[in-house]
């Protein structure tokens, strides 16, 4: 399978090139991104032939469905970063929590956040390539809390790969940053930016688009990949945990083999929700999928009105701090799907240039046909979290905002499949405030406070942060990130 640019191409750079490539190089043409030329179609027999597989052998067969040039053993090393989940016989459990809502639970990674899920395997993918070709390669980081703890867990000591890593001082919980500051791999490097999220990303984007930051690098014979979501490298992981989720479905009883279910996922750069998409694609019997949004509910008013509209808004910082985004990097490889490459590279133009776009009245009937949305304050969002402690099931504020969307976007009586993005250790200060009304004034005693509330372990790798000794301790200004990066390869 090759892959094509969702705004064309410049002539610059070859019009398709292969899975390994979009994901060593995952910027193309025009400021686009790569989306696979054509989609696998699994064909009714697949669910039934995978229904009673192992995560491992469902993800094998997938992945091949997408003809990746990537070689079988190294598919089975990327795949078997799962063995250390919490249960390696299924990594992704799906709990029933009502009769028609079930969580599929995809924080059970070394980091407990569901980027472990994509980025665990993806890390063995890219340092494979990179050893194979002899290359050097940076990934950067900007993360506000869950991207940077997992990105740098799936690098560790792995070859052929550093990573710098930034984050805003005093912008994450004590849990967030200790995962960070406490690793010691050589090969990564953890920076605190006096600033907020923005100025950390902004550096980042800085550097990123600076073709002389590029040449210094080159001159250090390393080369800049990304980590993120524009990389296809770990969409294609983001597929398969969605037709998992439907198979425990049916092996649970819930639902019928091609009964169609919603997907419904807490959403920020829309990696979750492209993941279920193409399995829909795929052939995976969806209704709908379900857009869960916080107070930054710029892709409810999209899919509700066809506008996305990025003019007086300003990033509102919530309880649910992995969706704080506006500019979400996904809608375009589905206005690509939907629309072409024409309508793609205009309408992410006048996002560029204006700041916002309108798509037409066909356009929006056919996104409303895939797409339901809705939005959850962070209020709503705390008696959410206590009316499912109260039925017996504790999550995190994220998964939180899909029980909106569960309550308000159905128009069928259809199971509804909530996707958990976070382990509630991560974000106790919110759950502590939700179930006791009072905010702890530290989060350890949040953690603690929770965990013997609902009878809860906090596993180890949570537990032991406190105790671990902080090892990178760089802070700097934002305007000095350029030199420091460069003094790593002195
Ligand atoms: C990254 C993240 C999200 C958003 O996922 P996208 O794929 O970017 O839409 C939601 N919740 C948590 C906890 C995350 O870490």
């Amino acid at each position: 399978m090759n892959f094509i640019e969702t705004r064309g191409n410049d002539g610059q750079r070859p019009a398709s090139i292969s899975f390994s490539e979009a994901i060593l190089s995952p910027m193309s043409s025009f400021g686009g991104i790569y989306v696979p030329e054509s989609l696998p179609n699994l064909g009714e027999g697949f669910l039934r032939d995978h229904l009673h597989c192992h995560y491992k052998d469902l993800a094998r067969d997938l992945l091949a469905a997408f003809e990746p040039d990537i070689a079988p053993e190294v598919i089975d090393q990327a795949l078997a970063t799962y063995d250390a989940f919490d249960d390696p016989a299924n990594p992704v459990p799906v709990v029933r929590v009502r009769d028609d809502l079930y969580v599929s639970e995809l924080y059970h990674g070394p980091t407990r956040a569901f980027k472990d899920m994509a980025l665990q395997p993806f890390g063995v993918v890219l340092s494979d390539l990179a050893q194979r070709r002899g290359e050097h390669y940076l990934i950067m980081a900007a993360t506000s809390g869950d991207t940077g703890p997992a990105a740098l867990d799936t690098f560790r000591e792995r070859a052929n790969v550093r990573v710098v890593c930034l984050y805003p001082d005093g912008g994450t919980s004590d849990v967030q940053r200790l995962q960070m500051v406490t690793e010691s791999g050589s090969n990564l490097k953890v920076v605190g930016i006096r600033g907020d999220f923005d100025d950390a990303q902004t550096a980042l984007k800085t550097l990123l688009g600076s073709a002389a930051f590029r040449d210094l690098l080159r001159q250090k014979n390393t080369l800049l990949s990304a980590a993120n979501s524009v990389n296809f490298g770990r969409i294609i992981f983001q597929t398969i945990y969605h037709v998992h989720s439907y198979l425990e479905l049916v092996r649970q009883g819930a639902i019928a083999l091609g009964e169609k279910v919603y997907l419904n996922v807490p959403s920020g750069n829309f990696g979750n929700a492209l993941g279920g998409y193409y399995a829909m694609k795929m052939g995976l019997p969806v209704e709908k999928i379900l857009i869960a949004s916080n107070q930054n509910n710029v892709l409810t008013d999209w899919i509700h009105t066809g506008r996305y509209d990025l003019r007086d808004r300003a990033v509102v910082g919530t309880s649910s701090p992995a969706m704080d985004i506006l500019k979400s990097s996904n809608v375009e490889r589905i206005l690509w799907d939907l629309f072409g490459t024409e309508r793609t590279r205009s309408l992410m133009r006048q996002l560029d240039e204006d700041r916002h776009y309108a798509l037409s009245t066909e356009e929006l009937t056919r996104l409303q046909g895939i797409f339901s949305a809705d939005f959850c304050t962070d209020a709503e969002g705390q008696a959410y979290i206590k009316q499912a402690f109260a039925e017996g099931y504790l999550m995190d504020p994220h998964t939180a905002t899909c029980f909106k969307a569960h309550a308000s976007c159905r128009d069928k009586p259809l199971k509804d499949i909530v996707y958990s993005t976070a382990e509630w250790t991560k974000f106790s200060p919110t759950i502590a405030l939700a179930l006791t009304g009072q905010m702890p004034e530290q989060e350890q005693q949040a953690l603690a406070a929770i965990a013997e509330q609902a009878g809860q372990q906090i596993p180890a790798a949570i537990a032991g942060l406190f105790d671990r000794p902080v090892v990178q301790k760089t802070l700097i200004d934002k305007t000095e990130v350029e030199a420091e990066i460069l003094s790593l390869f002195d």
